[in-house]
């Protein structure tokens, strides 16, 4: 088990020692048609004060893990096996009234899309207000004005009389804004941002992500940033997990991972990100296939039916059997680590600039 760390050689903690660290975490679904194992043997860590950036395709598990951490997940038709640990507490056997305790106080979520996690009842200072006044036992005077404040924070301008406003009367970019300092307002430990800008226009983001950059630098937060686009990564992140089809297939520090990536999916994600410096007469190269369905995931590795290097690795390894993640900066591909080296200098890095 390893610590993302960005300095090479850094001190990594041990087992347990992380402020998040989860473990062989299994998050598996009833469906009418069978069991979906969403979540299948994922383990990683998160200190304090660090950015943690996972990518993959949709259905790649990365919005079911976070989920799960904060016990968002329906008990009824989901099953967690595995270990949660969050400043060294075990979460998957808590309580629904601890993880709400949790929620809000020491870890809070921000959703792609505001409308879902704002009410249009209550005015966006209420809704901030709420949880502070329940997590900390604050006067409503005190609530109000702290939410006031936060709203000031994110960049609501006039905050005292946009806080009387309802979440219709704000425009996409001030919703996003509103929830980040709802998600913010009790100044959680562990911040999980889930595709927070996708639906923003590209000046918003810019924004929200300097915002959530700002935040981190003064409330200290671990961020987990759920993103497919490995450019708001790059960016904002200071580890990377790369995930498909229920597990983490590389990982490692933004620089190491996005400066010399070791997987043929992480080299498929890269192929097919638009750069504005690429030639526009080359075209984009997508990763063939679609993700596999977890109801019947591929043997083996589950990228090899889309994966165009299979042929370099010897016998029938890549159909039947499944390749691990190592204990350090590591992708899970049986190719060895010179054809890793090789093909990714000789065949991609030109393609990709
Ligand atoms: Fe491709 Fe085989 Fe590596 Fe999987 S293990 S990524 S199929 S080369």
């Amino acid at each position: 088990m390893t610590t993302l760390t960005k300095e090479a050689g850094a001190p990594r903690p041990a087992a347990g020692d992380a402020f998040l660290s989860v473990r062989d975490l299994h998050v598996s679904f009833k469906t009418e048609d069978g069991i979906v194992r969403a979540v299948d043997g994922l383990s990683f860590d998160l200190d304090r004060g660090r950015t943690l950036g996972i990518v993959g395709e949709s259905g790649s598990g990365k919005s079911v893990t976070n989920l799960t951490v904060l016990g968002l997940h329906n008990p009824m038709f989901t099953t967690v096996e595995g270990e949660i640990l969050l400043d060294g507490k075990e979460l998957t056997t808590a309580r629904e009234p601890e993880l709400e305790k949790l929620r809000g106080n020491k870890a809070a979520m921000i959703f792609q899309d505001p409308l879902t996690a704002l009410s249009p009842y209550y005015t966006v200072g209420r809704q901030i207000a709420e949880p502070f006044r329940k997590h900390t036992g604050a006067s409503k005077r005190e609530a109000w004005d702290r939410a006031v404040e936060m709203l000031g924070k994110v960049g609501i301008p006039n905050p005292g009389q946009r806080a009387k406003d309802y979440p219709h009367q704000f425009s996409g970019g001030m919703r996003q804004r509103a929830m980040i300092a709802m998600a913010l307002v009790c100044d959680p430990d562990l911040l999980i941002a889930d595709e927070p800008t996708t639906a923003l226009d590209v000046t918003v983001q810019a924004q929200i992500l300097d915002l959530l950059k700002d935040l981190q630098r003064e409330f200290g937060s671990a961020i987990i940033f759920i993103t497919h686009d490995l450019g708001v990564i790059a960016d904002m992140a200071d580890d990377i997990m790369v995930m498909y089809a229920g597990n983490a297939v590389e990982r490692g520090t933004v620089d190491e991972v996005l400066r010399a990536p070791q997987h043929p999916y992480t080299w498929g994600l890269l192929n097919s990100m638009p750069r504005l410096d690429s030639d526009v007469s080359v075209p984009l190269a997508p990763i063939p296939g679609t993700p596999p369905s977890l109801l019947t995931p591929p043997s083996g590795c589950r990228f090899h039916p889309r994966c165009t290097f299979q042929d370099r690795v010897a016998g029938a390894r890549c159909v039947t059997e499944r390749p691990l993640l190592a204990p350090d900066r590591d992708s899970a591909c049986h190719l060895t680590a010179e054809q890793k080296r090789t093909i990714f200098i000789e065949e991609i890095k030109p393609r990709l600039g």
